[in-house]
């Protein structure tokens, strides 16, 4: 039997049911919401946690400066975008597992809100110890950077990979 706990956003586009566990995502599009009650977030958030990165791609856009975002404020994010209707987070930079303690701002995340928690990475950093750490997150799923993913570490089926 399918067990689900969905978050609700509502928009224009109607009533969005979204469970972050399986990754379901149903849209009830004949339902009319009134613009009063329309979800103030946006769907989904993208955030550069940093811009460190030790790689040097000929096509990367990223500064290398290793500037990084306070930890308090982005989890403050995450809490007060959940809140308004926002149905996930998803990390990049530079090289989110740069981030000093990237792992447990993942946890804290999904712990601290409903929603759905992401990363893109190059994926040279996500060692047995860092993958462990965050299926205990929980995080989603992580997004390879083509041309840098070298599949040792989880199997290069597609372009996104599940860590559970
Ligand atoms: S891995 Fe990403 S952030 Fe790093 S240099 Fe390449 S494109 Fe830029």
């Amino acid at each position: 039997m399918l067990s689900m706990r969905c978050k609700i956003r509502v928009s224009a586009s109607g009533v969005h049911l979204f469970d972050r566990v399986s990754g379901v995502n149903v849209l009830l599009d004949e339902v009319r919401v009134p613009a009063g009650q329309f979800s103030r977030a946006p769907r989904y958030l993208s955030i550069a946690l940093t811009n460190a990165c030790e790689l040097r791609c000929f096509y990367c856009y990223a500064p290398k400066h290793a500037a990084a975002l306070d930890r308090d404020r982005v989890l403050a994010w995450a809490v007060e975008l959940d809140v308004a209707g926002c149905l996930g987070v998803g990390f990049g930079g530079g090289e989110p597992t740069a981030y000093r303690r990237f792992a447990q701002l993942c946890s804290e995340i999904a712990q601290s809100t409903s929603m759905a928690v992401t990363f893109t990475t190059h994926g040279h950093r996500l060692t047995p110890e860092l993958v462990s750490s965050l299926r205990g997150a929980p995080v989603g799923q992580c997004g390879s950077r083509v041309g840098h993913y070298d599949g040792a570490l989880l199997r290069p089926r597609s372009s996104r990979h599940s860590l559970r």
